[in-house]
């Protein structure tokens, strides 16, 4: 037999510190930007564990976090699970009531709070029953007196002993716990073993996966409370790459500037990211040196085939789809081009790239119809995806909604997909947002990707409408880019996506409106739309 060996978390950091201890962790602070080592991290992670010790976290423990992409952050994704206690990222943009439940519900007893987000805090703090400390990630002038008792995290750190004493956990032990956004409903707690997240890095950083190696400088603009960061702060610090964190309130030009003054290889976020960025470059006109990205991960949402086009012919960057969620930790499947898949034409290579990809090693896939019969990957039949696999959950927390989704020894996604002779996912929407229109589905993803296509617009989304007689119709919300010269009509918008849908697919109508409503993760806010349009005709 093999030897007994746990796959812990903060193995993870243990590497980096003995292998790559001079790599570099920088973080934008104001027009600036924070540097240190992993080296550096190492020793403040220890501080960090045995100051938490102090505050009485101990054993399975929860400690949240509630704070932008940044060093100290990064710090307290590896702490609490050196100490055998759960570091739990808290969603910064949930509506307060959200906040408080998911607080409470996971029992967090230390919170890690960014100084400008304590107001968000101060809201509710009268709410919070577990919480015994407030930390603010800043030094001692940071902890302002707006929430009493509140203590500073760098006077904390200062005053804790640096040496690194890892607590004995075995590998099936919790160290992270995630709510997913609860687009309906109160959000639900996914929780991660040390094992899952060990061998999500793992499996992640793989060439056929993320394909991150030690010579790349990573920037996730994908925030450290949306689905772990995507994991991308564990599998660079596996990989001993560069992490650039971009701070407190990205925005596009925060993000080519960084790009273009870190030499930033490896960036993630979702799409609407990366629509912004796009419009940016062209409203601003500003040239920024990209060429050192080497590829852009979107995921969360599909991405529009249009978005991964102009990437590439304008910035010729290369954008990979690559889908996940917060139950699986998120990564299922990320989109590489099979071997055997390389003389197929150019268009059809594009059209393959539109797709969500191939599931990542040690994840496995059904295909499954509303009667829980498997269906054939034939590329056409369309069906509910299951997965299970070493990383992906078996139930929520304390949640009596579990049953709902986890059964059979399957997650079952609630996202409709059909699966290619070649293994390719390709989402056709999530369930909840399907049109159902006189008993058959339309898709609104391939609507909106349709019509992303037009270059005089800057997003779209479609939603379904009650309807009399159909039951529901699509109805397609357009953002016009800024600057067209001609304005965009229905009709132009109709024509422009006719050909390639059957009649009855069309939208019965096109609203034009400022600003697509977005998620707390950035992704567009159907349930928003839903009710704004509700009695729209
Ligand atoms: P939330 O549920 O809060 O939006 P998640 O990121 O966990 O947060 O959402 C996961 C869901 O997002 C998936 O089940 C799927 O519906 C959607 N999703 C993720 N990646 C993609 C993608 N590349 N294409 C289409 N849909 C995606």
């Amino acid at each position: 037999m093999t030897m007994r060996y746990d796959l812990l978390a903060h193995r993870i950091l243990e590497r980096a510190a003995v292998q790559f201890p001079r790599k570099q962790i920088i973080t934008r602070v104001g027009e600036g930007v924070h540097r240190y080592t992993y080296a550096d991290l190492f020793v403040r992670t220890a501080r960090l564990g045995n100051a938490l010790r102090e505050l009485g976290i101990g054993a399975g423990d929860r400690v949240g976090t509630f704070a932008w992409n940044n060093y100290r952050h990064l710090e307290a994704y590896f702490a609490p699970p050196t100490i055998g206690a759960v570091v739990h990222t808290i969603n910064i943009r949930l509506a307060p009531d959200d906040m408080a439940y998911i607080i409470n519900h996971a029992g967090d007893k230390v919170l890690l709070i960014d100084p400008d987000l304590v107001p968000l805090i101060a809201a509710i703090a009268d709410r919070l029953t577990t919480v015994r400390h407030f930390v603010i990630l800043g030094e001692p002038e940071a902890a302002a007196a707006t929430l009493p008792g509140a203590i500073s995290y760098e006077a904390m750190l200062a005053g804790a002993a640096p040496e690194y004493r890892p607590a004995p956990v075995d590998e099936y032990t919790t160290m992270g716990l995630c709510y997913t956004s609860a687009t309906t409903g109160l959000p639900k707690a996914v929780a991660y073993s040390h094992r899952a997240v060990y061998l999500h890095s793992m499996a992640s950083a793989a060439v056929d996966v993320l394909a991150l190696s030690e010579r790349d400088r990573v920037m996730a603009i994908v925030p450290m409370f949306h689905a772990n960061c995507w994991g991308l702060p564990y599998t660079s610090t596996l990989v001993g790459a560069d992490q650039i964190f971009p701070g407190t309130r990205p925005d596009p030009r925060v993000i080519c500037e960084l790009v273009a003054n870190e030499g930033v290889t490896f960036s993630a976020g979702v799409p609407t990211i990366w629509i912004g960025v796009l419009d940016y470059l062209q409203r601003s006109g500003v040239e920024y040196d990209l060429s050192s990205l080497r590829q852009i991960i979107s995921g969360g949402s599909a991405l529009p085939l249009a978005v991964l086009q102009a990437y590439r012919d304008r910035l010729g960057v290369e954008m990979i789809h690559a889908y996940g969620m917060t139950e699986a930790a998120p990564l299922i499947s990320v989109n590489r081009r099979r071997s055997w898949l390389d003389d197929r034409s150019e268009a059809e290579r594009l059209n393959l790239r539109a797709k969500q990809g191939v599931i990542a090693p040690g994840i496995e896939m059904q295909l499954v119809d509303e009667n829980g019969a498997i269906i054939d990957w034939d590329g056409e039949q369309r069906g509910e995806l299951w997965f299970r696999g070493p990383w992906v959950a078996d139930e929520y927390v304390n949640d009596e909604r579990s049953g709902e989704t986890f059964s059979d020894g399957w997650y079952h996604s609630g996202d409709i997909a059909a699966i290619d002779a070649d293994g390719y996912i390709q989402i056709v929407d999530r369930v909840k947002d399907m049109v159902k229109s006189g008993g058959e589905w339309i898709s609104s993803v391939d609507l909106e990707s349709a019509i992303m296509a037009h270059p005089d617009v800057l997003e779209a989304a479609v939603i379904a409408i009650p309807h009399p007689q159909w039951q529901e119709r699509p109805l397609a919300c357009v953002v016009p880019r800024s600057a067209t010269s001609t304005p965009l009509t229905r009709d132009l918008i109709l024509d422009f996506i006719q050909p390639n849908f059957a009649r009855w697919w069309l939208p019965d109508d096109v609203v034009f409106i400022d600003e697509i409503p977005k998620t707390s993760v950035g992704k567009f806010d159907k349930k928003a739309l839903r009710e704004r349009f509700e009695s729209h005709r």
